[in-house]
């Protein structure tokens, strides 16, 4: 049993911990959000009090268990769940110095797609809210104040929405971390009812689509939920969403040499973004020991870039970030493949 206070709303802690008084609940989810890791940081408890917390319950339960730091500054964490199993979360730096949490919402992931390690792992389970907010919470306790949170490291959010729903409340709340909707953002390989059940019942956050590439078949060998999901139907439901919040979608395509960049490719990204209001977001593929893939050339990005811009399509490089500790785009896994477990 999972005996932490970190996926709780202040009422929901007064009630777990037995407190006498709403305002206690309230003084506590404060502390936690202000990066109190015991019961004992928390001083305006009375010592009595915090005893008799620190033996009904623990504030965390996960652990860091290796912190890794790339020379650009991109920090990887290594967390410990309470049943042993491992994620990996991510802090980015951008050059303006602004801070952003990628956090895992799953333990592995089950979307098997082609170029990523993640997919490599399968799928564990998915986190409770508690195990994504501590993510968040250790990289504010390493790195300082964090402005975004992205849920694009390990796993599929669409397929655990109600904790991400629940974090976004947690991190959002005005009693705690009071972060705002426009710095969060979501990254789904393109599950269409997780898209429309975001647009009609929120909350209204930013949304990023892995299109990849726009041709279906191309798409159904790459990215397996590409069966389930077609890519007209996706293209719909971005539509809808853009509609429905008033949020610009971005579309990401990891770009691999000689699959996904060529002037047939760049077309079909052309047509399939026609009429949508949308931003392309183009990751340089990066490398997975024993995929069969390879990283483009620079000519090879910045023509397929001329030919979308061409098309009256915005795009923009995502800057390679974290390679050198396997904490880029898609490389997240690696340590736990290596030790088998995930
Ligand atoms: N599971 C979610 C979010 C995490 S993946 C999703 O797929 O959207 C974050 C991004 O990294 C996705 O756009 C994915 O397509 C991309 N990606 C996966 N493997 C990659 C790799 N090896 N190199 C570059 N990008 C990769
Ligand atoms: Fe899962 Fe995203 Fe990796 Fe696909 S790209 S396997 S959805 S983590």
């Amino acid at each position: 049993m999972l005996s932490s206070i970190t996926g709780l709303l202040p009422q929901e802690i007064t009630e777990k911990l037995e407190l006498d008084a709403s305002f206690r609940g309230r003084q506590i989810f404060k502390w936690i959000a202000q990066g109190a890791e015991t019961f004992d940081d928390m001083t305006n408890l009375s010592k009595d009090l915090r005893i008799r917390l620190k033996e009904a319950s623990s504030v965390y339960s996960t652990r860091i268990k290796q912190t890794l730091t790339d020379p650009d500054g991109t920090i990887k964490l290594q967390i410990e769940l309470h049943d042993g199993r491992f994620v990996e979360t991510v802090l980015l730096t951008d050059a303006d110095g602004r801070k952003t949490a990628c956090v895992s919402c799953q333990a592995g992931c089950g979307m098997n797609c082609a170029f990523c390690q993640t997919g490599r792992l399968g799928f564990g389970r998915n986190l409770e809210a508690g195990e994504i907010v501590e993510q968040f919470l250790h990289l504010e306790r390493k790195a300082g104040k964090l402005d975004n949170i992205v849920f694009m490291g390990m796993g599929e959010p669409m397929l655990n929405l109600d904790a991400i729903r629940k974090t976004i409340e947690i991190l959002g709340s005005e009693n705690g971390r009071n972060l705002s909707k426009r710095r969060i953002t979501l990254s789904t390989s393109g599950i269409i009812p997780g898209i429309y059940d975001l647009a009609d019942n929120g909350p209204a956050i930013r949304l990023a689509v892995s299109l990849t590439t726009a041709n279906e078949e191309l798409r159904k060998q790459l990215m397996p939920v590409t069966k389930a999901n077609p890519l007209q139907d996706l293209r719909k439901a971005i539509k809808y969403y853009t509609e429905k919040t008033g949020i610009r979608c971005t579309l990401e395509a990891a770009l691999m040499h000689n699959v996904n960049t060529n002037d047939q490719a760049a077309d079909e990204l052309i047509a399939f973004a026609r009429g949508i209001d949308v931003h392309f977001n183009l990751i340089p593929w990066n490398p997975v020991e024993s995929l069969p893939f390879k990283e483009p050339s620079r000519q090879e990005v910045n023509h397929l870039m001329e030919r979308l811009e061409k098309g009256g399509i915005s795009a923009t490089l995502r800057t390679r970030r974290g390679r050198s500790i396997g904490g880029a785009c898609g490389q997240l896994g690696k340590s736990q493949a290596e030790d088998g477990k995930n």
